[in-house]
């Protein structure tokens, strides 16, 4: 993101920093105090910018912690696959058969089944119709695959890059499909073996659950909230100007393709090979997967940026349009009314419909 933090390279390894900053605005003759912070959060770079109308002195701080905390709990009551007792732990553990409880009943066909939260729930019923609409490019059963790549560990420390065998790729690809969960009656059936990893959908849906929480707060006229590659804009500046949320150049990451220009509530969110990836004789091996054949997607693009009014579907148009590819991914975006720049191997750019309306190339 650009205007508001700076430059900032995913690689660079932060150190948990909690700083905030404080700057003093004036608005319509009330006094508007800016509260921003940067720290880390679900694997990434966290950074908010709250704009605060009451009591700021005693309130924008904890506003900034606040959001933070709400992050860290979602990942850790619900959809992370590291944390055994989240929801998707908990449903992974039981498919896996390492854990059986009153909460999961087996089917005859011996898929188990679970009740889940009811936000989660309904995000995970738009999650399975882009599933459905990108025939399988977006795949949150992908768990076993994405562990063999190991690609969060590997990006960080590239000695633990090892290419997975294309025996285990194929055996981890029998356990996925997105096919193989049902969400019926506040409940997910999934057959035993599948991992579920929400990586591609998490961000989004964490944007989602903060726009929910920001329009509780009535001394919050405006938010800016930049967590990794997805981007949450909310209320009015105080200046009256648009947010301005730059979009990485991916084949150099320390310049920008360009800038978007929002008013309001918008949620931005951006699929990248430059995101994590390890470099091995010559070729990236990135962690955008193709569901079909198990190897990081090369469908031609190198980044995907879809903004729309909801995280949940942007996040996850973002991850499926990079597997299709330019001329589907544009279908598809348009297909849901959400706007989306794309950037090729060769440098070409691809707006859908309606996006130059928003976008200004650097
Ligand atoms: P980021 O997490 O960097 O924002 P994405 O939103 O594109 O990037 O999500 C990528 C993550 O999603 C991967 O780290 C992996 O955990 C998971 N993943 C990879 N490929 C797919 C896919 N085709 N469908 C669903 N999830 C995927
Ligand atoms: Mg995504």
């Amino acid at each position: 993101m650009k205007s508001f933090f700076g430059k900032y390279h995913k690689k660079t390894i932060l150190p948990v920093i909690c700083l905030v900053c404080i700057g003093c605005l004036s608005a319509c003759g009330s006094r508007t105090v800016e509260y921003r912070s940067a720290d880390t959060a679900m694997g990434t770079v966290l950074q908010v910018s709250l704009y605060v109308t009451a009591d700021p002195q005693e309130d924008g701080k904890e506003l900034t912690e606040e959001v933070r905390t709400q992050i860290i709990d979602l990942e850790r009551q619900e959809l992370s696959r590291r944390v055994p007792d989240s929801v998707i732990g908990r449903i992974n553990g039981l498919a896996a058969q390492e854990q059986s409880g009153n909460e999961a009943a087996r089917a005859e066909d011996g898929s188990i089944e679970m009740q889940i939260p009811q936000a989660l729930y309904q995000e995970l019923l738009l999650v399975q119709e882009v599933s459905k609409a990108s025939n399988g490019a977006l795949d949150i059963t992908l768990g076993k695959v994405a562990k063999l790549w190991n690609l969060d560990t590997a990006a960080v420390q590239p000695q633990m890059f090892q290419l997975p065998a294309k025996a285990a790729l194929q055996e981890a690809l029998a356990c996925s499909g997105f096919e193989k969960i049902t969400l019926i009656d506040g409940k997910l059936q999934m057959m035993p073996g599948i991992l579920l990893d929400l990586g591609a959908v998490g961000k989004g849906i964490a944007c989602d659950r903060l726009l929910a929480w920001l329009e509780t707060k009535e001394q919050i006229s405006g938010a800016v909230i930049a967590l990794g590659g997805s981007i949450l804009t909310y209320g009015e500046k105080p200046d009256g100007k648009e947010w301005k949320v730059g979009i990485v150049d991916p084949s150099d990451t320390s310049s920008y393709l360009g800038t978007l220009s929002l008013e309001g509530r918008w949620c931005v969110a951006t699929s990248g090979d430059y995101e994590r990836y390890v470099e091995a004789e010559g070729i990236r091996y990135h962690h955008i997967l193709d569901p079909e054949t198990g190897y990081p997607a090369q469908s031609g693009l190198k980044s995907v940026t879809i903004f729309g009014h909801s995280g949940c579907l942007c996040d996850a148009l973002s991850t499926a349009c990079f597997v299709l590819g330019a001329e589907e991914g544009l279908k598809l975006a348009e297909q849901y009314g959400v706007y989306a720049v794309m950037a090729a191997e060769d440098g070409t750019l691809f707006l859908s419909k309606g996006a130059e309306a928003y976008f200004t190339a650097d």
